[in-house]
């Protein structure tokens, strides 16, 4: 039996891509899509060559938060078309194939693992720095779909963004331990939510960390721990209007904390 054609097609698309980033979180809601969006201005708005592939199959909200609602993909000999933010910025989301942002894709793990694998292999993303893949949540086929077809020694890395709450940190400690399975190594985790800050130089507990939140899981399970981001309706406005926070100057709680996290990534 010779090599899978679908994953020797994938390489070949891959070649052309510098670095792959995957973004995972344990459970939805803790803020995965707008880190992944917010890492993809960041590093645009360094004039890096940006990708950022949506494979949140089921919730795509990457397209609104990149201020692509609406858009369409076009296909031409060389594949899919992103759709771009800016010349350094192209997107690829199942948001921009569904006729209405209303709809919902019921889909068993086939076909969507036929979609993730139609994603790697006929996207055409010309040269890449960097290839951010907002993954959905938890560890479900999707996943190792992913890692399959991106081969886990292709992968830079996994970011897996958590809130601090136990209830968060229980799934996230399910994904640490995927990825050593699957070989991916974890880049860091990110602390979403972290507390409130209002005013802003105030800084108040929002969820129970009294179980030491991400910091000590991180410890527990010798990975890196990249920081904390408060909450800030700042933020959720930029995600919101599809926008970059690192733009927006009144987004002064934020952003600092995100830029502080690229930075050190
Ligand atoms: P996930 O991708 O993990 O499901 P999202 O990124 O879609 O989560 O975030 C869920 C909601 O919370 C969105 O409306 C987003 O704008 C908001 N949000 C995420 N992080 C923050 C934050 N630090 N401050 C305020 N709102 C946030």
């Amino acid at each position: 039996k010779g090599p899978d054609p679908d994953l020797v097609a994938i390489a070949e698309r891959m070649a052309t891509v510098k670095h792959k980033i995957l973004v995972l979180s344990g459970k939805g809601g803790v803020g995965k899509s707008t880190f992944s969006a917010q890492l993809a201005f960041a590093l645009a708005a360094r004039d890096f060559q940006v990708g950022l592939l949506d494979v949140d199959i089921c919730g795509p909200s990457i397209p609104k938060m990149l201020g692509l609602e609406g858009q369409e993909i076009h296909q031409s000999n060389l594949g899919w078309s992103p759709v771009y933010v800016e010349s350094n910025l192209g997107v690829m989301s199942i948001g921009f194939m569904l006729p209405h942002p209303d709809e919902a894709v019921i889909w068993r793990g086939p076909r969507k693992n036929g979609l993730i694998k139609q994603f790697l292999k006929d996207v055409y993303w010309g040269e890449l720095d960097f290839l951010i893949v907002d993954a959905p949540p938890g560890t479900s086929d999707e996943h190792i779909s992913i890692v399959q077809c991106l081969d886990a020694t292709g992968v830079d890395g996994a970011i897996i963004v958590t809130t601090p709450q136990q209830v968060s940190l229980i799934d996230v400690r399910k994904e640490v331990n995927f990825c050593k399975k699957v070989g991916v190594k974890v880049l860091g985790v990110v602390e979403n939510m972290s507390g409130l800050c209002q005013p802003i130089t105030d800084f108040n507990e929002v969820f129970d960390s009294s179980g030491g939140g991400a910091v000590k899981m991180c410890n527990d399970m010798g990975i890196p721990f990249l920081g904390k981001v408060p909450l800030d309706p700042q933020l959720c406005k930029a995600a919101e209007e599809g926008t970059s926070c690192f733009a927006n100057k009144d987004c002064v709680v934020s952003a600092p904390a995100l830029k502080k996290i690229i930075e050190q990534m």
